[in-house]
C-alpha cells in the first residue's frame, strides 16, 4: 500500500498517510477531507547494513573472493 503526502487547505496541516484503494484519507488535525496530495511519494529508506550484506569473512566488499580473503586462502 503506498504512503501518500498530503497538505490539509482547511488548515494546512502536513502529514503522510497509508491510502487503501478507494479511500479518501481526512486531516488528522482537523478531520477535513479536502486535501491535496503531494507529488513525493514517501518510501521508507533502506538503511544499508554492511553487517548483513558485507561478506562473512569481514573482507571490504570487493576484496572477497579475489584472491585477498584470508577464508579463501586456504582453499
Ligand atoms: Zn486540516
Amino acid at each position: 500500500m503506498p504512503i501518500y503526502a498530503y497538505q490539509c487547505r482547511s488548515c494546512g496541516h502536513e502529514f503522510s498517510t497509508l491510502v487503501r484503494g478507494g479511500e479518501t484519507p481526512e486531516c488528522p488535525s482537523c478531520a477535513a477531507v479536502d486535501l491535496e496530495r503531494q507529488l513525493s511519494l514517501i518510501a521508507k529508506p533502506v538503511e544499508p547494513s554492511a553487517a548483513s550484506t558485507g561478506p562473512a569473512c569481514g573482507a571490504p566488499m570487493g576484496a572477497c573472493g579475489t584472491g585477498g580473503c584470508p577464508a579463501f586462502a586456504g582453499d
